[in-house]
């Protein structure tokens, strides 16, 4: 919890400090050359991880970023077509490293019905190859949805998604950065949500609290590609076992993610009740405000509640988003909403 004057930090839940437990299990982590496979830490967690994500192997990698690129690179071959939601991280948030790593065509369809793409928009956006066009090599897909208010996608939308793709011999990646808020927030299992995916990528460093790491997640075969191509991308680690240590502690940080939810919750309440703030309830940890009837914009929004000591993020013109996370306990939040109310007061009266 921060103290009584701290700014409140709600930009992300990637701005969590590490635990004493992390840091003890740093200091304390067996280590090796996982180059050379023998970080004996890494590959407990590789282990732990393939078994909550359902998947024969997984692979530690630096980033979320990372894992989604190596992903693409190892589903596709150069001049293919990557089919995914206009809105995705993968298109629009990781500096069209397709184009540039992995050398394909993003073909994007407005999945704002399901936040995955329907079947129906795969089939139609599916390109055969023939001597004209490059053929459709991997969909993707993202749960929960980052970039349109952190929502929980239900299991049977993944699948008939995978299947849709499946059914025309294209393989899927699921970008699960959150998908453990997912699974929490469905009252599921990640593994259950990850079924039908030929690979899965899911941080460590967001909710769960990590200082650094994701997993990338699939048969042995696409793990055995995936690890060549993370030397190839410059992420073959040495001692990795000093940050997979405290991704294992991470992984005890599942079911507290409801506690996040909750709070994300309550942070909307608050604020839908301040006039001039339309706030929808939110599925698992991403709050997005709408200051519009208010007429603030987002940018004069972030700057108000910075100066009363709430960070936030600018997504579009009118709306914000604020993200519950590992270090923002209740009280925050109702400080958080007092203080915000005070800056929208100020800004229309
Ligand atoms: C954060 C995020 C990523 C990238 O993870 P980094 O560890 O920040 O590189 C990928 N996809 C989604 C949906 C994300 O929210």
């Amino acid at each position: 919890m921060s103290g009584h004057d701290d700014p409140i930090d709600l930009r992300s839940d990637t701005v969590t400090r590490p635990s004493t437990a992390m840091r003890e299990a740093a200091r304390n982590a067996p280590v090796g050359d996982d180059v050379y496979g023998e970080d004996p830490t890494v590959a407990e967690l590789e282990a732990r991880a393939a078994g909550l994500l359902g998947k024969a192997d997984a692979l530690f990698v630096p980033s979320g970023t990372m894992g989604n690129q190596i992903a693409v690179r190892a589903h596709t071959e150069r001049g293919q077509e990557l089919l995914l939601d206009r809105e995705s991280h993968i298109y629009r948030w990781e500096l069209g490293g397709t184009a540039q790593h992995a050398q394909v065509q993003c073909r994007t369809v407005d999945a704002s019905e399901r936040c995955v793409p329907t079947p129906e928009q795969i089939s139609e956006a599916f390109v055969a190859e023939d001597l004209h066009r490059p053929g459709t090599g991997l969909v993707t897909l993202e749960n929960t949805h980052n970039y349109r208010g952190g929502v929980a996608v239900p299991e049977s939308h993944v699948d008939a998604a995978c299947d849709a793709a499946h059914a025309l011999g294209v393989p899927v990646h699921l970008d699960g950065a959150r998908l453990w808020n997912a699974a929490v927030a469905l009252d599921t299992a990640p593994a259950a949500l990850a079924r039908e995916a030929d690979s899965v990528m899911a941080c460590l460093s967001k909710g769960l609290g990590a200082p650094v790491g994701s997993v990338l997640a699939g048969t042995e075969s696409f793990v055995d590609e995936a690890r060549r191509l993370r030397k190839l991308f410059g992420g073959g680690m040495r001692q990795a076992g000093m940050i997979a240590a405290p991704g294992l502690e991470a992984l005890d940080n599942v079911d507290r993610l409801a506690d996040d939810h909750e709070n994300a919750r309550r942070l909307a309440t608050g604020l839908d009740a301040i006039d001039g703030l339309r706030v929808p309830t939110p599925e698992t940890n991403i709050v997005v405000v709408d200051s519009e009837p208010a007429g603030i914009t987002s940018d004069a929004f972030v700057e108000g509640c910075v100066a009363r000591g709430v960070r936030c993020g600018s997504v579009s013109e009118y709306t914000t988003r604020l993200c519950t996370n590992l270090d923002v306990d209740r009280a925050d939040v109702d400080a958080a909403i007092d203080r915000i109310g005070r800056v929208v007061r100020a800004a229309t009266e």
